[in-house]
């Protein structure tokens, strides 16, 4: 059990990192192949694995450009004396073009110190690569609650543009909560801005972690939060709503002292129809949550 959990972890960290991983059985055939090295050089794994790589389909170049001859691209150079090494090379991209790599491999061996395999790590040394991570980054970062780590606003704007594109092409209606913390001000006057900052975060982090994979949870702005919920029917959405509220109000932050402090959320929500705008949608959701503070607080109220 243990031993197949830590398996799945090592090949999940496999499969996520930016790497191309690729390993060689004893008889030289390429026997894993992660999604690193699929992305780097456009060979999926079925067309990798069990192909020799003596075949060389990566046909490396060296950093002058001068073909590396197959018995001495680092894996196999490594097979054979069981020697770890590094290197910088071009290998081919399927699609023709050349791609700068960084190469380690590494031996695999034997408990008697045979070598039974090798290992090769490539990493992307293009331009390319580079651009495409601080573009992604960027994207992240405007998208991003820098308090909470959650989508910001904007990125539920935007959200919410295309839920509404897709409404007018006959998608499946979708659901909008909005979330407004309850005496949020309190918390602030009797602890301090900094403890009310650890407070919003716990609710963010819980709010997201109570909806679906597919739901998208964000900071709408000051102690308000909204959730969106594709494909949802209102009966469903009410049960949502009634989740989040109830989970919330039972999770809470500890202080050093031991005092603990948890909140409670008022949340209204709408079913958007076609026709409705991101205002019209928004004024429906927040005239129940306003509902609901009217009623006494820590309610959910949903409709059409
Ligand atoms: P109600 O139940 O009616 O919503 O009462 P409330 O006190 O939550 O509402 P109000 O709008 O009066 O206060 C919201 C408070 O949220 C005021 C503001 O200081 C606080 N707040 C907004 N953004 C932040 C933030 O980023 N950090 C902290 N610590 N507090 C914030
Ligand atoms: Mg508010
Ligand atoms: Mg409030």
């Amino acid at each position: 059990m243990a031993a197949l959990l830590r398996e799945e972890i090592l090949s999940l960290a496999l499969e996520s990192i930016a790497e191309g991983v690729y390993s060689l059985d004893g008889k030289g055939r390429i026997a894993f192949w992660n999604k690193g090295a699929e992305r780097i050089t456009g060979y999926s794994r079925e067309e990798s694995v069990g192909s020799s790589s003596s075949e060389d389909f990566l046909g490396h170049a060296d950093e002058g450009g001068k073909p590396v001859r197959a018995e001495d691209c680092p894996a196999a150079a490594t097979m054979s004396d069981g020697r770890a090494r590094d290197a910088e090379l071009y290998l081919r991209h399927k699609d023709g073009h050349r791609v700068p790599v960084g190469v380690r491999s590494l031996p695999v061996k034997d408990p008697k110190g045979k070598t039974v395999g090798a290992i090769e790590i490539f990493t992307d040394r293009s331009e390319r690569g580079a651009l495409l991570t601080e573009l992604e980054t960027l994207r992240k970062e405007v998208l991003t609650d820098a308090l909470t780590g959650l989508g910001n606003r904007r990125y539920a704007e935007i959200s919410l543009g295309s839920a509404l594109g897709e409404l007018v092409v006959g998608a499946a209606a979708f659901g909008l909560l909005i979330l407004d913390i309850d005496n949020f001000k309190l918390v602030n006057d009797r602890y301090g801005h900094a403890i009310g900052d650890r407070v919003l975060r716990m609710i963010g982090w819980t709010l997201a972690n109570a909806v679906r994979r597919n739901d998208a949870a964000a900071r709408w702005g000051g102690e308000e939060f909204v959730v969106i919920c594709p494909r949802i029917a209102l009966g469903v959405l009410a049960e949502v709503a009634e989740r989040v509220r109830a989970i919330v109000a039972r999770s809470r932050i500890g202080l050093d002292d031991g005092r603990k402090i948890s909140c409670t959320v008022s949340v209204g929500g709408a079913l958007a129809r076609r026709g409705d705008s991101l205002e019209t949608l928004v004024a429906r959701a927040d005239e129940r949550m306003y509902a609901c503070k009217a009623a006494g607080r820590n309610r959910a109220e949903v409709g059409e």
